[in-house]
């Protein structure tokens, strides 16, 4: 059972059809990544899955669930996004915790929530500082705390590492993989780099002026790429 289902979705902003009726099914677990050039609709369509942009036409599925109609709250979704913003006044933990505090959970319950999260991320040292005293790195590991506290079913990403150094990206990218295997979940991760896309997708979706151009593992799209755009923009030859 495809855990989100993409069905002919369209997105018009005026007259410009931006996103052209895209089809996907993302399985239970797998990580997905949508790459491409800026402006091919990558975050448009993140956006939709997450609920933060209406339909111009097509359904969006998670599980069973249609979820057209759906509040982002009520998606049951996570989302980390470039510009991560934490809340500068209140600690590492009180910054992990602060969504369940207000859905109203008990204390015991966000504490343990938070203790799992700081575990999983290496952020156990870090619980009492506040967000101007941690560098970028840890910054990036507490707004992905903060995203897996609520246990989502499905993770979005949307160029969560561009604001990052290349070195800090490289490490980055094993912490993400290593949070993929350690929870099990669904990620669709939005990326302009074919670097980060190849290295962390199971299946990569490589988007086009709003349609995807090719779809495969990061092993065929990179032995078999349907055209020279998708060779040239892989790099591998034509
Ligand atoms: P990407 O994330 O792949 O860089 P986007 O999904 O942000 O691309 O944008 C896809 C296209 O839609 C671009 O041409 C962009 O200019 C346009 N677009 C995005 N958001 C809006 C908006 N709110 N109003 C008008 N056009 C938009
Ligand atoms: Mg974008």
């Amino acid at each position: 059972m495809a855990r989100v289902k993409l069905n002919k979705i369209v997105k018009s902003y005026g007259n410009l059809e931006v996103v052209h009726g895209i089809d996907l099914d993302i399985a239970h677990n797998e990580f997905v990544v949508l790459v491409g050039p800026s402006g091919c609709g990558k975050s448009t369509t993140l956006r939709m899955i997450a609920g933060l942009e209406e339909l111009s036409s097509g359904d969006i599925y998670i599980g069973e669930q249609r979820v057209n109609d759906l509040p982002p709250r009520d998606r049951n979704i996570s989302m980390v996004f470039q510009n991560y913003a934490l809340y500068p006044h209140m600690t590492v933990g009180e910054n992990l915790g602060f969504s369940l505090k207000i859905a109203n959970r008990s204390e015991a319950e966000i504490e343990k929530a938070v203790a799992e999260a700081a575990e999983i991320l290496s952020l156990g040292e870090l619980l009492q500082r506040k967000p101007a005293e941690l560098s970028g790195g840890q910054r990036q590991r507490v707004a992905m705390g903060r995203a897996i506290v609520r246990h989502p079913d499905v993770f979005l990403f949307d160029e969560p590492l561009s604001n990052l150094d290349a070195k800090l990206r490289a490490q980055m990218r094993v912490e993400i993989k290593k949070l993929h295997r350690r929870i099990q979940t669904t990620i669709v991760y939005v990326t302009h780099d074919q670097v980060e896309a190849m290295t962390l997708a199971d299946r990569i979706v490589i988007m086009r002026d709003g349609h995807i151009e090719q779809q495969g593992t990061p092993l065929e799209v990179f032995e078999t790429p349907v055209n020279t755009f998708v060779a040239t923009f892989i790099g591998s030859p034509p």
